[in-house]
């Protein structure tokens, strides 16, 4: 349970910040039908799939290279299980709702933009794109519809892959220099919304606001690596405590 003296101060310190950061994990699109998870890339964080492979495997970057139709034949079945049409919720609508708001997102589902957000930082990337191994072809994924395994370049054959994030690569730089860029900024207020905040990239941001007295907001129903660390804990879901927040 929320108490509404805890929503009230929080609401009070929101309605003023002028810079507000919103980091966003899974659990923010659990109201969309999308289930939390764990890991870089999806769920799967030390689990195996449907053939006994470790998905750290199958999803990873080293996989894409030398065995694409495995790694995709996995990301298809992921497709189907999951990503297909996920919908905005309130929850991302009050966020986009909040004028000079950056959000940080783990999550791979381009929701914050959909919802109408404007600086979203997409950490782990985006599944609504694919783009060519080989050449700088691009295209929108358009929901993954009626794609080979793997799915190949039109202008060069070599095979696509989709924009995000998987095991064993890299963060992308852009997204990086951009958090870096924001951070040095300051904000008045940040947010840490559906993350377990294991990866310290995520953390981080929180425990410096902290630090500097900045207000600090956990929304999550579940405690996690940084609830001690806030300043204030709403215990909830997302997409029913955000938009008593935003009024
Ligand atoms: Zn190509």
């Amino acid at each position: 349970m929320v108490d509404t003296d805890t929503l009230e101060q929080v609401a009070d310190l929101l309605a003023r910040s002028q810079r507000t950061l919103f980091i966003t994990g899974a659990g923010i699109s659990v109201a969309s039908g999308l289930p939390t998870y764990r890991g870089s890339t999806g769920v799967y964080q030390g689990g195996v799939n449907e053939e006994g492979l470790p998905y750290e495997l199958v999803l990873s970057g080293d996989m894409l290279r030398s065995r694409p139709e495995i790694t995709w034949r996995e990301l298809m079945r992921m497709a189907e299980k999951r990503l297909i049409n996920p919908e905005v919720n309130a929850g991302h609508q009050a966020i986009a709702s909040v004028p000079n708001a950056v959000v940080l997102t783990q999550n791979v589902d381009g929701l914050h933009h959909a919802a109408g957000s404007e600086n979203v930082i997409e950490i782990h990337g985006n599944l609504g794109k694919l783009h060519c191994t080989v050449c700088d072809y691009g295209r929108d994924a358009n929901g993954w519809k009626n794609l080979t395994v793997p799915p190949l370049c039109p202008a060069c054959a070599g095979v696509l892959r989709p924009g995000v994030v998987l095991f064993g690569e890299a963060l992308p730089q852009d997204a990086l220099d951009r958090l870096d860029n924001e951070l040095r900024q300051g904000f008045d207020m940040v947010f840490s919304i559906g993350t377990s905040s294991l990866f310290p990239y995520i953390a981080e941001p929180v425990v410096m606001a902290a630090r500097a007295g900045v207000p600090t907001v956990e929304i999550n129903p579940e405690e996690t690596e940084v609830s001690d660390i806030v300043q204030f804990r709403l215990p909830g879901n997302a997409a029913e405590l955000l938009p008593a927040l935003v009024r």
